[in-house]
């Protein structure tokens, strides 16, 4: 899956996963009383989640912080999963 990705290609693929998995984890356990995270645990889970994605992935190249960036500019997340290119320093990264 988003084997163009710059994200894949530079091996972080399971930063972003693991960001995502935390992030819906905050947002719907709450909502089972048997899984006792309540909201405001769920909501800590949430920031968490999305605060280690835009924080550990970046560029190997630059080090610039890729969904920091795109945080800003929504028009780099398209780019982010489509190219093997770092918006930034246009380094191009191979298919591992
Ligand atoms: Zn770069």
């Amino acid at each position: 899956m988003f084997r163009n990705s710059v994200v894949t290609r530079t091996g972080q693929a399971w930063k972003l996963w693991l960001s995502i998995m935390v992030m819906l984890l905050g947002s719907f356990a709450p909502l089972w009383d048997g899984s006792g995270i309540n909201w405001t645990m769920g909501t800590v889970l949430m920031l968490a989640g999305y605060a280690f994605g835009v924080w550990f992935i970046v560029c190997p190249e630059c080090r610039r912080r890729w969904f920091w960036s795109a945080a800003l500019n929504a028009e780099l997340y398209g780019p982010l999963f489509k190219q093997p290119v770092c918006p930034h320093c246009q380094r191009k990264f191979a298919a591992r």
